[in-house]
């Protein structure tokens, strides 16, 4: 028989996005609800290991949907890479009484849960936090909508010196080697061409992209490009388009778009995830993340969600090159 649960341990890891605190409130308001004890880790797998674990109440997760970041710190933590760190780690586990544990970030913070669940009994449950969309499984991650909401915010204001001064403007945006962020934003603030490592780009289809709009009926263009290292970023592009005689200015939006408070899509979501994470835990799941798809909840084995590669619609390329004609 499944022995029943007592105490379930939250943490935060990896790169912090918009919609974590939510998350971590939805955990805590669920499981204490349920009768279960929460505690809660602070700086992801550092805090595990050095055993920085503080008790939760309803009241400690009060007024925090609305703030970016996480109110429970997140860190890297070389240490757990190592069988010895974990092992400080689950000794911490069995101190505290936490007898299942929640982890919210992104695939280095499941790898990491992954190898944890294998080696000690204890049942992990993720909740995918990441601007960059990037996990298998899962149609949404936390703080992709409100990344994408920043990144078209920031875009209409680039636009508006575009425009003024008749000139071509190389955005870079977040993602890592996915181009959720520079594809979607591009549609949603109707930018000329998303550059994005899915999809290779030459040269010359940059310079038809671009004359599509800019030489014929704009005189004001805007690019979005991955941040991604198989692209080289915005002033790669930047050079390209030198070379093929254009005068791009480079603006590259870097951090503002991890933080700002949630969007309602974010928040939502955060709460969803939050209660079914605690609500699987309770039903005896392990090793799984919890993802959205077609709006409706899932369970993705931790192996799937790291593993499998995303796919990009790229139906959304075409529509992008349509729209910007
Ligand atoms: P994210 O979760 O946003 O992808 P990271 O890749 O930085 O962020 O991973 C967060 C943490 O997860 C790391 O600092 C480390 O403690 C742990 N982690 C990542 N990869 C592994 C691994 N292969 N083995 C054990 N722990 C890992």
């Amino acid at each position: 028989m499944m022995h029943k649960m007592k105490c379930i341990g939250v943490l935060t890891s990896g790169g912090d996005a918009p919609g974590m605190n939510a998350a971590l409130r939805a955990v805590t308001r669920t499981a204490i609800f349920n009768k279960l004890q929460v505690k809660a880790i602070y700086r992801g797998y550092k805090g595990l290991i050095t055993g920085e674990i503080v008790s939760f109440q309803t009241q400690s997760v009060s007024n925090i949907i609305q703030q970016g970041g996480t109110i429970i710190k997140t860190a890297r933590c070389p240490e757990f890479h190592t069988s010895e760190g974990r092992k400080k780690a689950y000794e911490n586990l069995l101190k505290e009484g936490i007898d299942g544990l929640v982890v919210i970030g992104g695939d280095g913070t499941f790898t990491g849960a992954r190898y944890f669940s294998q080696e000690y009994d204890i049942p992990v449950v993720g909740i995918p936090g990441t601007i960059d969309n990037d996990l298998y499984g899962t149609d949404y991650t936390l703080g992709y909508d409100t990344a994408l909401n920043t990144i078209i915010q920031a875009v209409d204001k680039i636009r508006d010196t575009a425009s003024s001064h008749d000139r071509l403007f190389v955005v870079e945006v977040m993602g890592r080697d996915a181009g959720f962020l520079a594809l979607y934003g591009a549609i949603a603030s109707g930018a000329e061409a998303a550059i994005i490592p899915e999809i290779i780009t030459e040269t010359n289809q940059l310079d038809e992209l671009i004359q599509n709009g800019f030489r014929k009926t704009k005189n004001s263009s805007i690019v979005l490009v991955s941040e991604s290292d198989i692209i080289g970023g915005a002033m790669t592009v930047a050079e390209r388009l030198k070379e093929k005689g254009y005068d791009p200015r480079v603006s590259i939006l870097g951090y503002i778009q991890r933080g700002g408070s949630p969007s309602a899509l974010d928040r939502i979501l955060a709460s969803r995830m939050g209660v079914a994470a605690v609500d699987a835990l309770m039903d005896g799941q392990r090793s799984i993340m919890i993802g959205i798809v077609n709006n409706e909840i899932t369970y993705v084995p931790f192996t799937k969600a790291i593993k499998d590669e995303k796919a990009l619609d790229k139906y959304l390329f075409d529509v992008l090159r349509l729209l910007s004609i």
